[in-house]
């Protein structure tokens, strides 16, 4: 099996390509839904550059199962997949006043070239699973959130996030992208931020661009309206900035959390 151990993967590339290729993130989200959005964006990539046409991805083993062999020769693609491990480290004990050895978890990341894109195979006809479907009720309840009135009276508000509570104006343009807006703001952690006021706070603005690129990346997945608008907001970001690296990995992983908390399965 070809294993190459990275340092990390560049979240911040990633996420540059997803906002700025119109129609990438929905044309890949309707291919590779069951896997990450990082993956679905290396996966995306992969197949642009080959020129291969997007489809549904599996291992060789995938395939074989469902009748299909991989065609000779075929250059499998690469995805990433995080292993958490444990390591011991010293720590210092106040109540003994002796240094302890205790154990860490954490996460890296590691590539394997392990998939293989339906183009790439032959066999029996392949029906692939069926995009899930997205409800905000059930995301909602799945991430602890609720849905609270909209009080303010500024009329340039589109809606707030407080504690786990969102409120959405009803003169909001784009009602369900300020949503997800919002709702990115509690999964990302920035009202918690607030609540506890504990060490660091995010700055504003990168707390804003976070939640707005998890709102995007939904939304575009979701084909939602509103998108281009993000967009803009982004590229005018990336105009005089980079994104973090460490915000990349955190819009990328709040996606995930939003999609999945809301996903139902459809029955064929
Ligand atoms: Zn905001």
């Amino acid at each position: 099996m070809n294993e190459r151990n990275t340092a990390q993967p560049r979240w911040e590339e990633l996420l540059q390509k997803a906002v700025s290729e119109p129609g990438i993130i929905s044309q890949a989200y309707s291919r590779f839904h069951s896997y990450s959005f990082g993956n679905q964006m290396l996966a995306a990539l992969q197949c642009g550059a080959r020129g291969l046409p997007l489809g549904p991805i599996g291992t060789f083993m995938h395939w074989k199962e469902n009748g299909r062999f991989v065609r000779k020769g075929e250059k499998a693609i690469t995805l990433c997949m995080p292993i958490t491990s444990k390591r011991t480290t010293e720590k210092h004990n106040d109540e003994t006043g002796q240094d302890e050895a205790i154990e860490v978890g954490y996460t890296r990341f590691i590539y394997r070239n392990n998939w293989f894109v339906l183009a790439q195979t032959d066999g029996a006809e392949y029906t692939p699973a069926a995009m899930p479907e997205w409800s905000e009720a059930k995301a909602l309840q799945s991430l602890e959130v609720t849905r609270v009135d909209f009080t303010m009276t500024d009329g340039n508000c589109q809606g707030y996030a407080q504690k786990r509570t969102v409120a959405i104006s009803p003169l909001a343009e784009h009602p369900m992208r300020t949503l997800l807006h919002e709702l990115a703001h509690v999964v990302l952690g920035h009202t918690a931020e607030r609540m506890n006021d504990s060490g660091e706070l995010t700055p504003r603005d990168i707390r804003e661009l976070e939640a707005e690129c998890t709102a995007m990346l939904v939304s575009a997945s979701l084909n939602l309206p509103g998108v281009e608008e993000s967009r803009g907001y982004i590229q005018s970001w990336y105009h005089d900035n980079t994104v973090p690296e460490q915000s990349a990995q955190r819009i990328f992983s709040a996606a995930d959390r939003i999609l999945k908390a809301g996903s139902m399965e459809v029955s064929q």
